[in-house]
């Protein structure tokens, strides 16, 4: 009989899979990881599929070396989830695996719960006269910690016990390490809520009630503005999950996981919690990623990648903002959360819950077509009323800073009032350029098509699309003038010019930039809370997630940008913005108001956004996506390359571009835009174009992408350039 032969997929850039031979007595499992040798290298591989035969002679195939999991890494449905991952985002199936595992896991580390490794005395160490020791006085301060019972090393450590002596006790025989395996504890026996719920309102009863009635796979969109009450939703929806011992998911934006939002789950119900976000160590994920697999945790909170938490027994997944683009993962694995995780549900056969209080368009017109129920709250739950909002036409006005007087009028009503106020200005930096004021020159990257912004507080030129740096000059370099001015406003800029307009009042400035620093975001909107800042400036970071209820005025600076656009999704995003900064501010007994800053008070966008909410912008600017056959009205896949000479770049599309139309599914309902230069024609050096391919239908778009990528492998340039696919891109 043939040997046994193993099917791997492995973490490396390739379409394809490799066989290996299992050898006797070695039982390696579909979906775990086995150690195999490639070329000069080892690799962690996961088996997909095991048999007797190889398009390889049998000879030539290389054992695997060693199997590391007795048991499959997932359950079926996400192995399933994540095979179909790799499909419809056209990324290569090993690759997708490792994106899905923590990085322990990916480098062979054992997929349990490490031992627990503590000190105990020894026999001699026990009958050691403690008196005998004075010359070692920390030696006998171990020997003393320890007769009280055996204690880990890291409560050792704390005792102030250094290695050094540690190491000497050792040697003595005096006291001994230890391993325990760690207990697994269920709380499901123990489950309880442990806060006093308030009485649903009738909307959210009927929300709730709606997806209790069935417990199999739906798709529900929560459409509910700001403090509607969704997240009480959530709780009353997470019940029953809990009850029954049964596991929650809840994704939320990259900035939404704030203390608050974990406080809120935790107050509720008393069952082990764990979190997922990008800020955790390799350690810390493994332990999340266990809890979800061996049921230590009933509730996990994350971000993006927290969907690929492996559970026990998975009740119900819930997506907040669901609007959010931080749900887009824009590199590797170029996959939507959102989208994943509604494939997710139908595979695990549970509910999923998409809440927001101005959904995308394409969840919308889902809910529109039946393809998921549509839940809606239409009044702020509890005591917060609704923020009245106005338009400041700044046309011919004089700008300080970005402010115009009717807003500095404003800011300084509402803070002599003593209540708060909140910018936003999507710009970091002090100015998005410099130039010279005698000869026009702007100061440009070397690399990219784009100027550098000046950072005043750092004395620095950066450019935000590469990242390089250089100190400020102080001559031009062109005709060598010192008169360098900076060009338009950014959130420092702000910052500075408002120390001078309100010295009384102190502000504080949130972006990327002010937050680096772990931790600094919860100090600062701690601060805020504590009224220790009375004016915020903040770019999008701001808007999301936290509720500020003595910010009784909020300005959008500038929203011209948006408007005019590129983006087909700008109109949609700033709508989203607006809605989102309306909902933060304010209570009933301190209405909110919310200000735009613009040249065009009269644009259509604004005017039905204004006048008519967020329903009815959503509807018309549909209408518009159906008209211009934009998503969610056909399906788009977005072709990127790069390279250092342009012309192979431009020559490469249009091979890929000829690739498509010669597919054997390419009609006239097809269609390939391009290739045309990127956005941002040149970035770090490397000049960038791209090719859009667009079809009405889903199903085709899949054919002809995987008729067409094997093609594509074989031109010659496709090993010179650097290019990707991005199946339903989020940016264009
Ligand atoms: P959302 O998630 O839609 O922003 P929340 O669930 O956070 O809304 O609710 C907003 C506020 O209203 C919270 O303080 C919440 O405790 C309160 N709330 C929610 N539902 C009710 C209700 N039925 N009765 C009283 N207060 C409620």
């Amino acid at each position: 009989m043939n040997p046994l032969i193993a099917r791997v997929a492995l973490p490396i850039p390739l379409d394809k899979v490799f066989d290996y031979l299992i050898k006797p007595n070695t039982t390696p499992v579909i979906g775990g990881r086995v150690l195999v040798p490639f070329g000069r290298q080892r690799l962690v591989g996961i088996v997909i599929a095991i048999g007797n035969d190889s398009d390889f002679p049998v000879q030539q195939l290389k054992p695997i070396q060693q199997v590391l999991d007795s048991q499959p890494l997932w359950q079926p449905a996400l192995f399933e989830l994540l095979k179909w991952a790799s499909r419809y985002y056209q990324y290569p199936l090993g690759d997708t695996l490792a994106n899905a595992m923590p990085a322990l896991l990916r480098k062979g580390r054992e997929a349990s719960t490490a031992p627990l490794k503590y000190w105990q005395l020894t026999e001699a160490g026990r009958d050691q006269p403690l008196n005998g020791l004075k010359r070692a006085p920390k030696q006998a301060q171990i020997l003393n910690l320890l007769r009280h019972g055996p204690l880990s090393h890291e409560s050792l450590l704390t005792h102030d016990v250094n290695s050094a002596t540690l190491k000497a006790v050792v040697q003595k025989g005096w006291i001994i390490e230890q391993q325990q395996q760690p207990k697994q504890h269920q709380w499901q026996p123990k489950f309880a809520i442990t806060e006093q719920k308030p009485r649903l309102n009738e909307e959210q009863a009927l929300a709730i009630a709606t997806v209790n009635s069935n417990p199999d796979f739906g798709c529900y969109l929560l459409d509910g503005v700001t403090g509607s009450g969704k997240t009480e939703v959530y709780l009353n929806l997470l019940e029953p999950i809990l009850t029954a011992g049964k596991q929650a998911l809840i994704l939320v934006p990259e900035i939404g996981l704030t203390p608050q939002t974990i406080n809120r789950f935790k107050r509720r119900f008393n069952v082990p919690l764990e979190t997922v976000h990008s800020g955790l160590n390799d350690s810390e994920r493994m332990t999340a990623w266990l809890a979800g697999r061996d049921n230590q945790a009933g509730i996990i909170i994350g971000t993006r990648s927290a969907l690929f938490t492996p559970f026990a027994n998975l009740g119900i997944i819930i997506v907040d903002e669901e609007h959010d683009a931080s749900y887009k993962q824009q590199d590797s694995l170029r996959y939507h959360a959102r989208d994943l995780a509604v494939m997710r549900a139908n595979k695990e056969n549970i509910p999923i819950i998409l809440g927001s209080a101005t959904p995308a368009l394409e969840t919308l017109h889902n809910a529109q077509t039946g393809k998921y129920h549509y839940l809606t709250l239409s009044k702020r739950a509890g005591n917060a009323s609704a923020a009245r909002h106005g338009v400041i036409d700044v046309k011919g006005l004089y700008l300080n800073a970005g402010l115009s007087a009717p807003l500095i009028a404003e800011m300084r009503k509402n803070l002599n009032a003593g209540n708060q106020v909140m910018l936003f200005l999507n710009r970091r930096g002090f100015s998005p350029a410099m130039m010279c004021h005698e000869c026009g020159w702007i100061a440009e990257c070397d690399r990219c098509d784009a100027y550098y912004t000046l950072h005043q507080q750092s004395g620095e030129l950066r450019c935000h699309h590469c990242a390089t740096q250089r100190p400020i000059m102080h001559q031009c370099l062109q005709c060598g003038s010192t008169q360098l001015s900076p060009v338009g406003v950014g959130t420092e800029q702000l910052e500075a010019q408002l120390a001078e307009l309100f010295p009384e009042f102190k502000t504080v400035r949130i972006d990327r930039d002010s937050t680096r620093r772990k931790g600094s975001l919860e100090n600062y909107l701690e601060a805020i809370k504590n009224n220790e800042y009375q004016i915020l400036i903040g770019t999008q970071m701001l808007a999301k997630g936290h509720h500020f209820p003595d910010v009784t005025l909020v300005a959008l600076i500038d929203v011209d940008s948006a408007l005019f656009s590129n983006d087909f999704r700008a109109s949609e995003r700033l709508a989203q913005l607006f809605i989102q900064v309306a909902g933060r501010a304010g209570r009933a007994s301190k209405p909110g108001s919310v200000l735009l800053q613009t040249h065009h008070p009269e644009h259509q966008l604004l005017q039905s956004l204004l006048h008519k909410g967020y329903g009815v912008f959503s509807q018309t600017a549909l209408t518009e996506r159906r008209q211009a056959l934009l998503p969610p009205f056909t399906h788009l896949v977005l072709l990127r390359a790069e390279a250092n000479d342009s012309d192979l770049v431009c020559q490469f599309l249009q091979q890929i571009r000829a690739i498509f139309e010669a597919s054997p599914v390419y009609d006239q309902d097809c269609c390939v835009l391009g290739p045309n230069p990127a956005p941002l024609a040149r970035r770090a050096g490397r000049f960038r174009w791209q090719l859009i391919l667009q079809t009405p239908n889903r199903n085709k778009l899949q054919q002809m992408l995987s008729i067409a990528k094997p093609a594509i492998q074989l031109l010659p340039l496709a090993k010179k350039i650097r290019w990707s696919i991005d199946v339903e891109p989020q940016d264009l």
